[in-house]
């Protein structure tokens, strides 16, 4: 064990975040035939073992060897808690020693499961508690490991029956196009059969516009896109979604387009916009947006901005939301409301904070602005004057 961090160190390589190929090649490395990465996958995650001495199909000799240099380590489940509506979320502690949220979200037939990539984020959008922490650390196995948690607290489940998790949206904590490598072979396990069987389609991943990423993206995977746009013009969205300096809107556009117009057969892309009372969520911003994505084929899906402490937003009016709304709508857009679930268990959108133990800059300037701000909202008293 480490002093710090509590994580396990082990030099074994862990099957759980390898993909189909990379699997075979472990196989490979150790002198054995390759078909058995098919049995160990669906091992993992059609059945959510984690137990070498519980796959029968594999003989005893070849556990054994399997145990001495491997191991299927999920992140450490700090805690679960089921909200009111059936909205689940886990805090899994991750290798960096800091904690992340998933998000379980049961709507009709389907099961949505909302993952995060990074441990606090680089990128410091002005509304987003995960900004506010800074960068902590890339997730690893611990991205696909969200999705077996999630899975296995279903209980066990045989392959391609009745599976709890039915779509995966990549809108946790972190930036998914910054930890490319990991979160590309997570979604890859997501969609593979010996994986989750998951649909292209029902895999999306968030970006706040990582312009190079999304093209890479586009060369390797099909999954879905979700651009967070936030603002219909370069002036505001730097203010909001700092990248936007580096890679302007039109840039930025022009990059979504190329990825969706790959994937073909009528996908579009999803654009997400948290609305923010009095600062992007006015008619006028509505007529931007609309301008802006006149001939771009596309979902919108409003967010209305999810308070937490000291952020220094408010979320707006219903009548505002749906003002904004029936604007979008006369102008044929699709456009739907995110309605927030989990509220008792802090589970929406920009809530996700988890709990991270090495405190970046940023973090510990947020938290002194919080806690000036705590102070000069305190009622003076005879003591605290003192
Ligand atoms: N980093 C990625 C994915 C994670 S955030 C991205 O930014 O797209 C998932 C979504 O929640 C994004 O659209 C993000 O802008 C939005 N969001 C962040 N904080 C929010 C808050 N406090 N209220 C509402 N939505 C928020
Ligand atoms: Fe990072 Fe997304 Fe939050 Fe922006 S909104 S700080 S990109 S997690």
């Amino acid at each position: 064990m480490t002093a710090s961090t509590g994580a396990v160190e082990t030099t074994k390589v862990n099957l759980l975040g390898l993909t189909q190929p990379q699997m075979e090649s472990f196989f490979d490395s150790i002198g054995e035939k390759r078909f058995r990465a098919g049995q160990v996958m669906k091992w993992i995650h059609h059945f959510g073992v984690d137990d070498f001495d519980a796959m029968s199909n594999v003989s005893k000799v070849l556990r054994e060897k399997l145990k001495a240099c491997a191991e299927i380590r999920g992140p450490e489940v700090v805690s679960q808690d089921i909200s009111t509506d059936g909205t689940r979320k886990w805090v899994v502690r991750v290798a960096s020693g800091s904690c992340v949220e998933t998000v379980y979200i049961p709507q009709g037939g389907r099961g949505t499961l909302c993952v995060s990539s990074q441990a606090g984020c680089a990128l410091d959008c002005s509304f987003c508690s995960t900004g506010k922490q800074g960068f902590i650390s890339d997730l690893t196995a611990e991205v696909i490991g969200q999705v077996w948690i999630a899975n296995k607290s279903f209980g066990s489940i045989p392959a391609k029956v009745d599976r709890a998790v039915t779509n995966v949206v990549m809108m946790g904590m972190g930036e998914p196009l910054l930890n490319f490598d990991n979160v590309v072979a997570a979604m890859s396990i997501m969609m593979d059969d010996l994986g989750y069987g998951i649909s292209k389609r029902k895999v999306t991943l968030s970006t706040s516009g990582v312009v190079p990423m999304i093209d890479k993206l586009g060369e390797v995977l099909d999954v879905s896109l979700a651009l967070s746009l936030h603002a219909p013009n370069d002036e505001l969205r730097n203010q909001l979604v700092p990248i936007n300096k580096k890679y302007p809107l039109e840039m930025l556009l022009a990059a979504c387009r190329r990825y969706v117009s790959r994937l073909g057969e009528k996908r579009v892309l999803t654009v997400e916009y948290t609305l923010l009372k009095d600062v992007n969520d006015q008619p006028e911003h509505a007529e931007e947006m609309i301008a802006l994505l006149a001939d771009f084929p596309c979902k919108i899906n409003l967010i209305p901005f999810n308070p937490f402490p000291f952020s220094g937003y408010e979320r707006p009016s219903n009548n505002a939301i749906r003002r904004f709304q029936d604007l979008l709508y006369k102008a044929g857009h699709n456009v739907t409301v995110r309605t927030t679930r989990g509220e008792d268990i802090d589970a929406a959108c920009g809530q996700l904070v988890g709990q991270v133990m090495d405190r970046t800059r940023r973090s510990e300037r947020y938290i002194a602005v919080r806690e000036l701000s705590a102070e000069a909202e305190e009622p003076q008293t005879a003591t605290n004057r003192i």
